[in-house]
C-alpha cells in the first residue's frame, strides 16, 4: 500500500467529447485560425473543427472559424450540471465545504457519516432541492455505505463484433440509478450493523458504453453453473472496470458497470462497462477498440491476485452498489478465458473498426443530452450486479 505511487489525474485532450467543447469555447473567444489548431493537437482538431462545422456549431470565414451559436457554448465544466451540495454544521450555520452534487446522493444522504478533514460528522438532513445537507461533529463506531439500483437499457447499437459465442458491443445506453438505502457498519470489520431506506429520486444519464454478450454455449464452456454465473459475471465486471483506465486514460470513477445473467434488451449473460458522463467520454468506445489488450490484462490481474476469493486489487470494487455481492473470482476467470479464447479466433479489427474513439458525437451527446426514454422497471428484474457509484451523475 505505502509502496505504490499516488494514482494520476488524467484526461485524454483529444477524446472528442472533451475537444469538441474545448474548440467551440476557444472559437467564441477568437476565430481558431489554421496555426491555431496545432496547440489543439494538430490533425485531431481538424478532423474536429470539420464536425463542428458539418454540426453548425462553428462557421467557416476567409479570417478563420466562428462560434455559430447563440450566447456562450453551453459547457459544463465539471461534467455533469449538478450544483454542488453544500455541506453545512447545524449548530453553527458554518459552511465546511461542498460535494459534488453527483456523488452527493451516495456520499451525504440523511443518516451518512462524512468526513472532512479529518474530522468526522453524520448527516442530519440532506435537502436535494436546496443542494445542502446539515451535519452535526460525531466519531460513532460505524460507518455508512449507500446501497443503490440500476437499471440500463440499450438505446442504440453503433458496432457489433460477433466473436462466435461471444459479441462485442458499443452504442448508447440510458442509466437510471437511485440510492435506495444505507448500511452502517462496524469500523473495523465492515460487520452490517442496520440498514436504513432512504428515499431519494433517481437519476438519468445517457451515455456510451461497451457490452459483452455470452450465449449459453460461451456458459457451458467456462463451466459456470446458474449459481455462480451472475458472481462470475459481476467480478470480471469490476476487474474489467479496474483495468480499462490503463488503456483509456481515466479513472476507475470515470466508469460504470452492470453485469447480469440475462438482461432484457440483449436476451443473454451481459456485462456493460459504461462512460459515467452525459452523452459519453470516450472511454467505453476506447475499451472497445482494444478490447484483446483490455481483457487480457483484466484475466492477468484476477488470475495474477494472490487472495483466495477476490481483494481489493483485483474484482473488489470500492464503489459497488451490491456491497461487492455476488462475486466469483474463479468464474470470473473462466469467463474471461472463453471470451479471449473468441478473440484469439477472431480477426484483427480494421483500423476504421478500431477508429470508433475518434467518431463525431452525436449532437445531444457534445454539450448535454436531452431526457433519457422512460426505464422499465422490471428490466432491473434480472440485473444481480452493478457499479452505479462509479456514476458522475
Ligand atoms: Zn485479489
Ligand atoms: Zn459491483
Amino acid at each position: 500500500m505505502f509502496g505504490r505511487p499516488v494514482e494520476a489525474t488524467v484526461t485524454d485532450p483529444a477524446n472528442p467529447y472533451v475537444l469538441g467543447p474545448q474548440l467551440c469555447c476557444a472559437a467564441a473567444e477568437l476565430p481558431l485560425t489554421h496555426d491555431d489548431l496545432a496547440d489543439f493537437g494538430g490533425e485531431v482538431a481538424e478532423a474536429q473543427v470539420a464536425e463542428l462545422v458539418a454540426e453548425g456549431l462553428l462557421r467557416t470565414r476567409p479570417t478563420g472559424w466562428y462560434w455559430a451559436g447563440r450566447g456562450r457554448p453551453d459547457v459544463d465544466i465539471r461534467g455533469s450540471g449538478a450544483a454542488p451540495v453544500s455541506i453545512i454544521e447545524g449548530a453553527t450555520g458554518r459552511l465546511l465545504g461542498t460535494v459534488d452534487g453527483d456523488a452527493s446522493h451516495a456520499t451525504v444522504h440523511t443518516g451518512a457519516l462524512y468526513v472532512h478533514r479529518g474530522e468526522t460528522y453524520v448527516v442530519d438532513e440532506l435537502d436535494v432541492v436546496d443542494a445542502c445537507a446539515v451535519v452535526h461533529p460525531e466519531s460513532p463506531e460505524w460507518t455508512t455505505v449507500a446501497r443503490d439500483t440500476v437499471d440500463l437499457s440499450i438505446v442504440a447499437t453503433d458496432r457489433t463484433r460477433r466473436l462466435g459465442t461471444v459479441t462485442a458491443h458499443t452504442g448508447v445506453v440510458d442509466v437510471t440509478n437511485q440510492v435506495v438505502a444505507y448500511q452502517r457498519r462496524r469500523l473495523g470489520t465492515g460487520e452490517v450493523l442496520a440498514e436504513f431506506p432512504l428515499d431519494l429520486p433517481p437519476r438519468q444519464l445517457r451515455t456510451r458504453a461497451v457490452w459483452l454478450t455470452l450465449d449459453e454455449r460461451a456458459i457451458a464452456r467456462a463451466d459456470v453453473d446458474d449459481a455462480a454465473l451472475p458472481g462470475s459475471l459481476h467480478a470480471a465486471e469490476h476487474a474489467a472496470i479496474g483495468l480499462l483506465p490503463l488503456l483509456a486514460t481515466c479513472d476507475r470513477w470515470d466508469l460504470g458497470g452492470v453485469s447480469t445473467a440475462l438482461h432484457p434488451d440483449t436476451g443473454a449473460a451481459t456485462i456493460v462497462v459504461y462512460d459515467g458522463h452525459p452523452g459519453g467520454a470516450g472511454f467505453a468506445e476506447r475499451g472497445y477498440a482494444v478490447l484483446r489488450d483490455w481483457l487480457q490484462a483484466t484475466r492477468a490481474t484476477v488470475a495474477s491476485c494472490e487472495c483466495e476469493s477476490g481483494c481489493p486489487s483485483c474484482v473488489q470494487s470500492p464503489k459497488c452498489g451490491n456491497g461487492n455481492d455476488p462475486l466469483d473470482k474463479a468464474g470470473a476467470v473462466r469467463v474471461l478465458d472463453v471470451v479471449l479464447d473468441e478473440l484469439a479466433g477472431a480477426p484483427e479489427l480494421t483500423a476504421e473498426e478500431a477508429e470508433v474513439t475518434r467518431r463525431p458525437a452525436p449532437r445531444s451527446g457534445l454539450f448535454g443530452t436531452s431526457a433519457p426514454a422512460v426505464t422499465d422497471p422490471a428490466a432491473d428484474a434480472g440485473a444481480t450486479g452493478s457499479d452505479p457509484d462509479d456514476l458522475v451523475f
